[in-house]
């Protein structure tokens, strides 16, 4: 048996017709950059979340780049984030010539600690950017509490967390804006790249719309330096196609993780804790334990696709050298980096499978 960390194969057959139809339209009509399917998905997926608008853009990296820059955030400007999440988080604001300022994680959820954020904060900082790991919302009520009083900007990349809720709300209304991925293996994922912009502000909205289009002000007039940032028809298609069938995954994924937890439960591995106000969608289910690289071997020599998300945080990266942040300097996702193991799940995850990784773990853990 081997068993994959995702199976993309698996969920494709399962939709088959509805996405090969969705595909077809789109040559028919040759609606390939932007155009009625871009249209469609944008409102189809703001509503979903709850938001008046969403922007389609080429990336979950281009949907946090554009959006700092659309709040004006640039040069001189910090931005609050985590170490412990995966490099486009600081990548995007870096990009925009602001300084990521890493504040560590809540050993419970792996999410940025709302109880050290202020501490991090100085004139420069502009915004906080919170990443939902692993699909299960950061700490939003803390996190917004601080930013007002601070008069930040909260931005969530919550390329992880399509279709979670806070308190009954939905990733994507939880701050200011919110930036998803629809890269393949993401919960809501395309067939190539792309994400898009979650907002009630109309003013970001109209920045987004005209900096992920060169700057368009209309076919052949440029009012700004923008970027070819765009979603394209054929993404659109396939994702109104898909998230019509997110709510049933994301519930599956849930009882997935439970099942896992479940059986996990007389090992001593550390199973995925999450805050009474939240409800995840387990992007990733995330064990941790010491042994971790004598489990991932065992794990891989028997076939079973485990992953590590994230080996090195931020701070540690060669390219965040210049920051001059040093090991010791966030040791809960330093110890979390060297422990956590991602074990397979999608929707389609069988029992059997479930029941053959988790023997590989007991096996290795009672050698
Ligand atoms: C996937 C991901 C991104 C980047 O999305 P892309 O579509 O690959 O550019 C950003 N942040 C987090 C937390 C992610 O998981």
């Amino acid at each position: 048996m081997t068993i994959p960390l995702v199976d993309l194969k698996i969920q494709y057959q399962s939709i088959k017709e509805e996405i090969d139809d969705a595909i077809q339209r789109v040559i028919d009509n040759t609606a390939f950059i932007m155009g009625k399917e871009v249209v469609e998905f944008e409102a189809a997926f703001a509503d979903y979340c709850g938001a008046r608008y969403a922007i389609g853009v080429s990336s979950g990296t281009g949907a946090l780049f554009l959006t700092l820059l659309g709040y004006g955030i640039g040069l001189g400007d910090e931005v609050i984030t985590t170490p412990f999440t995966f490099f486009a988080t600081g990548e995007a604001i870096s990009q925009v010539g602001a300084r990521p300022v890493f504040v560590d994680v809540d050993p419970l959820t792996y999410n940025i600690d709302p109880a050290k954020i202020t501490a991090a904060i100085t004139p420069h900082t502009k915004a906080i950017m919170p990443v939902h790991l692993y699909g299960q919302p950061a700490d939003m009520d803390a996190i917004n509490a601080i930013a007002r009083e601070h008069n930040l900007v909260v931005i969530e990349d919550a390329a992880q967390a399509h279709g979670s809720f806070y308190n009954g709300t939905r990733a994507g209304v939880l701050g200011d804006a919110a930036c998803f991925s629809f890269y393949p293996s993401k919960n809501l994922g395309c067939y190539g790249d792309g994400g898009i912009v979650v907002t009630n502000d109309e003013h970001l909205t109209e920045r987004v719309r005209s900096l992920r289009d060169h700057g368009r002000s209309s076919k052949y007039e440029h009012a700004e330096l923008g970027y070819g940032h765009r979603l394209d028809g054929m993404q659109a298609a396939i994702l109104g196609v898909k998230l019509q069938h997110l709510d049933a995954w994301n519930e599956s994924r849930r009882q997935r993780a439970a099942r896992y937890s479940d059986l996990l439960a007389d090992t001593p591995v550390i199973t995925p804790q999450h805050l009474p106000q939240t409800t995840p969608v387990y992007h990733c289910y995330v064990i941790r334990t010491p042994e971790r690289e004598r489990v991932l071997e065992q794990l891989r020599a028997a076939g079973i696709g485990a992953g590590v998300h994230y080996p090195i945080p931020l701070h540690l990266q060669p390219a965040y050298q210049h920051l001059e942040l040093e090991a010791g300097s966030f040791p809960v996702s330093e110890t979390l980096a060297a422990e956590v193991i991602s074990l397979p799940i999608y929707a389609e995850l069988s029992d059997e499978q479930q029941d053959f990784v988790v023997e590989h773990i007991q096996k290795t853990l009672d050698a």
